[in-house]
């Protein structure tokens, strides 16, 4: 991170993320997980998820778009299935429930899908998966946001998707993790904003304009981007593109089905005018137990086959072939042994808005 000014301990900085969210009404219970899971995002590299995302959860809170202290609802409750509502509440505290309930039922089904909606933001979504591999369980988890719709589809110009994340995780057993976890837009907004601030530019084409034209202009998602100014990603015209032309496309709009439509949360738009400014994550999981399928052997047959594709010769002198959950396994030990870099501005906003509660911040 070229302008990181503070290198925060892991213990310090989930401690003074707690403390925030504590004095701001969170009970103790709910503000050490929000930290727990905040810090876990940028320990596993995707600050874009981590904490700073604090002043923004504070906001929210404020405005009402997220509520501490929730539960699920049980809309609907099968043996291997259910429809789940978060209330609103901290998608660090509704995430672990949802997840839980799937894990309990495929432990005894083999198979299980729950359908969440209503949920606050729930953050890096390799969470959910590494706490279903931790259970020793695949799961598959397809993510929309009601409310963000930032995204074209492949053909349009208008904004039609959220960043929709999708998520595939397989038990490791301590051996090579096994986490694909990513957005199914080019770059996540996060990037668009370091971008805006001057830092690093976004890829030419991770941006499309209203009139067609690819772009790496952060305003066509922003408008006019003032130094220090507020950036709102409803002022721009234009919208961000999904990876993969068609393909990701394609994957992003079956996330705003699955987990905006079969869960009846609602898709990324078009948000009703009482809606306005209103964020929820919908996410539509399966659980897969390998037992239930007879096949005992499946860590050590996927580590296998993991052992197999890393030997591919590297494609450039000193390279390497990784699997999806092998960079962030790295970047977590590194960060839990140095502490957690952090960028100028990302740290001063979280200070300042400790501030704000009377909390202050580790030396
Ligand atoms: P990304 O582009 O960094 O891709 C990450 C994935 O690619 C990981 O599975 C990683 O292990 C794998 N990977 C990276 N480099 C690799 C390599 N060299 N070889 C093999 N695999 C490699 O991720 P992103 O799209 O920027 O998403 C960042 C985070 O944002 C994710 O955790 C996602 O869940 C989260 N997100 C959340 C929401 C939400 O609404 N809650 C929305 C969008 C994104």
């Amino acid at each position: 991170m070229a302008d990181a000014i503070a290198t925060v301990p892991v213990p310090a900085l989930r401690a003074f993320v707690a403390a925030i969210f504590a004095a701001a009404g969170c009970e103790q219970v709910e503000a050490e997980r929000i930290g727990q899971y905040l810090v876990s995002a940028n320990l596993a590299g995707h600050d874009s998820h981590g904490v700073i995302r604090v002043p923004r959860y504070i906001q929210w809170l404020k405005q009402g778009h997220v509520r501490a202290g929730q539960g699920l609802t049980l809309v609907n409750d099968a043996p291997t299935h259910a429809l789940v509502d978060g209330n609103s509440g901290f998608g660090q505290t509704i995430g672990p429930l949802a997840v839980d309930l799937g894990i309990e039922k495929a432990k005894r089904h083999g198979l299980a899908a729950v359908a969440l909606r209503n949920s606050g933001h729930l953050g890096r979504i390799g969470d959910w998966g590494e706490r279903a591999a931790a259970a020793g369980l695949v799961s598959l988890h397809f993510v929309n946001v009601f409310g963000g719709e930032l995204v074209a589809p492949f053909g349009g110009v208008d904004r039609r998707f959220s960043t929709d994340p999708i998520c595939i995780a397989a038990p490791s057993d301590g051996g090579v993790p096994m986490v694909l976890d990513f957005a199914t837009s080019m770059v996540a907004e996060g990037k668009v904003l370091v971008a805006a601030d001057g830092g690093k530019p976004v890829p030419h084409g991770a941006l499309i304009g209203p009139d067609g034209a690819l772009s790496a202009d952060p305003a066509q998602l922003y408008g006019p981007v003032v130094p220090g100014g507020p950036r709102d990603a409803s002022k721009g015209l234009g919208a961000l593109r999904t990876f993969g032309e068609h393909k990701g496309s394609g994957l992003a709009f079956m996330c705003e089905i699955l987990a905006g439509c079969l869960s009846a949360g609602g898709t990324s738009g078009p948000i009703a005018g009482g809606q306005r400014g209103r964020i929820a994550n919908g996410m539509f999981s399966v659980y897969v137990d390998p037992k239930g399928f007879g096949t005992s052997d499946f860590v050590r047959r996927a580590q296998d086959y993991a052992a197999y594709m890393k030997a591919s010769r590297p494609a450039s002198a000193g390279g390497e072939v990784l699997v999806p959950g092998e960079p962030e396994a790295r970047t977590r030990a590194a960060r839990e042994r140095d502490g957690i870099p952090l960028a100028a501005g990302t740290w001063a906003a979280i200070r300042a808005t400790a501030a704000e509660f009377g909390v202050a911040a580790p030396v």
